[in-house]
């Protein structure tokens, strides 16, 4: 009991208005016995009174008739309204119930005991007492909605008889009294347990309801299309979103179709094709769990569906269904991006390697020969750098463009980077049919494009390794890259085949490479140092510094050597900033009239913080500035041109001397004289070759007086006889001279030993000064 009317709280607390109206319903929801239990207990009370003839009795029938009469009136009404009842009526309805219902009770109580009190007839009692006891029974079958309306009803009806029988004291009386208690008991609690039945029933299927109706919106609201069919292939669930996807119209959802039926009406919405579907279908019936992917290229529609398929545990199958279209087309993108420059869209070297990896292992055995075609593009930095980055872009295009259409479609052409390209011709005859593609290649890239109004030339180099048996793809592109170096060696605009030999060139580069970090960490290297002398005084006014390497086994190595690879290393920067110090201390050791030249490499020179190396190294070494000159070449100058300027100006501004080394070999421009801050042309040695005849005289002649015109000091490298000398002097435009007349590049023990016999200071005895036959005053 206790445990029941615990969990009826429970109960009671959960009771949504939803309910609370179906309980309310429940009371009123009974008319036909409610209208019998009328009529009996009036035709009962009726047959008590004739009975007894008891006066009080024949009241009782009439409070009855009165009772009943205004329960049906009650009874009728709330089914006129209950359907537009509102929640506070249904309440008003509750309370109307409960009021009909007491009175009611109350006249069949007031019945009860007048019978039991008033007359002594047994059959009378007897009547009474079954007809008050059916009564009460029924409504505990009727009136379970409202518990404790019942159960006061119950008391009300039963009590005054219970009470009257007991009052009549005889011992059967008694027993009758506390049997019909007894009674009284059990039906309270039967209908006790039917109420809890009943509202237990009503919560489970208001959950079912709600559980539905989140079932329903999250099968309508997935992204995915869903279908569910029974093991006999009728459907038995789909949502909007697969109805959409597949253009169904609902109606075909509705009249129970199955499998069959859904797959065709998806096939005549033209949303999947006839093909797919058969597919579909199969993999329904299979009920075995799998994905597959369809692609429905019908006539208006590319798209990707992705269809998953997982059996149910009592037979029948949900089917997913995605649209993967736009992931795939992203995939598809990503996977592109990385496989593909994006500027030309050619093959990138990822993919280049792969398919030639394959293309090779497929020729394997097979008597095929290929070749490797290793293309870059000359001065196409100049291109960048004078016409802007658009612009070079636009020209790798077109590169790219005149490539592709002079292939055959077995060939394959890719883009490595840069202005570096790739070419792969298959199935050729002989080596002589790729040196053919090679020149028809750098005759081909070499004519002129038209870049935005700009006219632009550029070069080609090619390299160029043949296939042979069992090499790899990184093996040829390695050579073919061998090869293309050495076609830039000899002079660009050309193309060279790979040879043995080339690996090994590469092989002791790379060996000297190593040695060079080796060097500069062991400070291996030496400053040498040759004189410039002034014309008009004889006497030494700079010394160049010039680097050697003297290393155990290679002997001495030439600058020329070590400098272009120290540049391709990044090591000039290092190497540089060492020369630079140890020259700037070197001369502090000098007379004080005698100047330090170094020489900066076009890399050095535009490294970002030249300016504060310079500084350092005047600070560190204390030499003034004015006593610094600075060699650089005009490819130098050649690159970025505004900042070259730039410091040029501030180095100037330092007091440091700028001057233009091997002046006459490189992209002479006189511009470069007149647009940069220079205080010394040192024009090549080149100029004196077949100097006694007259028009390199004149050449040279000429150079120098418009040199000197500028204002700057004109020296004139590498003389070596005193003809050479006279001539170049006569004029008085040269101011200085710089070659073996002089003396050599010599060590900075020996360079110390000339300035003082140059500038008249007494070397210590134990050393002899060698100076060259041309003695320096
Ligand atoms: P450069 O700056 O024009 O130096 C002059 C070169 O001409 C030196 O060669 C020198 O030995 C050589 N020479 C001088 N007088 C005569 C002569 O009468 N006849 C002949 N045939 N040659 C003469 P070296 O020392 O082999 O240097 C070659 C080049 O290497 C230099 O040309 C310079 O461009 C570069 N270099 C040398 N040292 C350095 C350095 O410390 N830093 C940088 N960046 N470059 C350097
Ligand atoms: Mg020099
Ligand atoms: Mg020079």
């Amino acid at each position: 009991m206790q445990l029941a009317s615990q969990s009826g709280e429970a109960d009671q607390r959960q009771i949504s208005p939803k309910i609370s109206a179906a309980l309310i319903d429940s009371l009123f929801d009974t008319q036909g016995p409610v209208h019998v239990g009328i009529f009996f207990l009036a035709v009962a009370a009726s047959l008590t009174a004739l009975r007894t003839d008891e006066n009080l009795i024949w009241a009782c029938v009439g409070l009855l008739l009165m009772a009943g009469a205004i329960r049906a009136f009650d009874l009728q009404r709330y089914q006129a309204r209950k359907a537009s009842l509102t929640a506070e009526e249904a309440e008003r309805w509750k309370k109307r119930y409960q009021i009909g219902a007491m009175i009611q009770a109350a006249a069949i109580g007031i019945w009860g005991a007048v019978t039991m009190l008033s007359s002594d007839d047994a059959v009378a009692h007897m009547i009474c007492l079954s007809v008050i006891t059916g009564v009460v029974s029924g409504g505990a079958g009727r009136a379970y909605g409202r518990q404790w309306i019942f159960q006061l009803q119950a008391a009300i009806a039963f009590g005054p008889t219970v009470i009257a029988l007991a009052l009549r004291g005889t011992p059967y009386y008694l027993a009758m009294s506390i049997i019909t208690a007894a009674f009284l008991v059990v039906v309270m609690q039967m209908s006790a347990n039917l109420h809890r039945i009943f509202l237990r029933a009503l919560l489970a299927r208001e959950r079912e309801a709600a559980l539905a109706g989140q079932f329903d919106t999250a099968l309508n609201n997935m992204p995915h299309g869903l279908c569910m069919f029974r093991g006999d292939g009728e459907l038995a669930v789909m949502n909007h979103r697969f109805c959409e996807m597949m253009d169904l119209s609902e109606d075909l959802v509705q009249r129970g179709a199955n499998a069959a039926d859904i797959i065709a009406g998806c096939v005549s919405a033209g949303s999947i094709s006839a093909a797919s579907g058969q597919m579909i279908l199969a993999e329904i019936e299979n009920s075995q769990a799998r994905d597959i992917v369809t692609a429905d290229p019908d006539l208006t529609r590319n798209r990707s569906l992705s269809w998953t398929f997982q059996p149910m545990a009592g037979g029948g199958a949900v089917v997913l269904l995605e649209d993967i279209t736009e992931r795939r087309t992203s995939e598809a993108k990503i996977s592109h991006l990385a496989r593909y420059d994006e500027l030309t869209d050619l093959p990138n070297r990822v993919n280049f390697r792969d398919e030639i990896g394959h293309l090779l292992s497929a020729q394997q055995g097979a008597e095929q020969l290929s070749a490797l075609l290793f293309i870059d593009l000359d001065q196409f930095k100049q291109v960048n750098d004078t016409l802007g980055h658009p612009c070079g872009d636009q020209l790798l295009c077109a590169v790219a463009g005149r490539l592709r259409e002079m292939l055959r479609p077995e060939d394959f052409v890719a883009r490595f980077g840069g202005d570096e390209f790739v070419v792969f011709q298959q199935n050729i005859h002989s080596p002589d049919d790729a040196a053919g593609l090679a020149r028809r290649i750098v005759d081909r890239l070499s004519e002129r494009y038209k870049i935005d109004n700009h006219l632009v030339e550029i070069g080609a180099s090619v390299g160029i390794a043949m296939t042979s048996h069992g090499v790899s793809a990184d093996t040829l592109l390695k050579n073919a890259d061998m090869a293309l170096y050495r076609a830039k060696a000899d002079g660009r605009g050309t193309f060279c085949f790979f040879r043995e030999e080339m690996a090994q060139v590469v092989e002791s580069r790379r060996i000297l490479e190593l040695d060079l970090r080796k060097a500069l960490a062991n400070e291996e290297f030496e400053l040498f140092f040759q004189p410039l002398v002034n014309l008009k005084s004889g006497r030494i006014s700079t010394c160049e510094a010039l680097l050697r390497w003297n290393h155990p086994v290679r002997g001495t190595v030439s600058p020329t050597d070590i400098i272009p690879i120290a540049e391709d290393m990044g090591l000039i920067v290092d190497l540089g900033r060492w020369i630079l110090r140890k020259a700037c201390m070197e001369c502090m050791k000098w007379p004080e009239g005698v100047s330090v030249a170094v020489n900066f490499s076009p890399q050095q020179f535009h490294q970002r913080d030249v300016l504060s190396e310079v500084r350092y190294a005047l600070e560190v070494s204390g030499l003034p500035a004015n006593r610094l000159e600075i060699e650089i070449t005009e490819s130098s100058l050649l690159r970025n041109t505004q900042l070259t300027h730039d410091v040029l100006s501030q180095l100037h501004s330092l007091g440091v001397r700028i001057s233009l080394d091997d002046f006459g070999t490189g992209y002479s421009s006189l511009s470069y004289l007149h647009n940069f801050p220079l205080q010394k042309v040192k024009i090549d040695r080149s100029f004196l070759e077949g100097i006694d005849s007259d028009r390199p005289l004149t050449l040279l002649r000429g150079v120098a007086r418009l040199s000197a015109d500028l204002g700057m000091s004109v020296a004139v490298e590498g003389i070596e006889t005193n003809e050479q000398l006279e001539l170049i002097s006569a004029d008085g435009a040269v101011t200085e001279a710089q070659g073996y007349l002089f003396s050599p590049p010599v060590p900075a023990v020996r360079v110390r030993q000339l300035l003082n016999a140059s500038h008249g200071r007494r070397p210590p005895d134990d050393q002899i000064v060698a100076v060259s036959s041309r003695s320096i005053a």
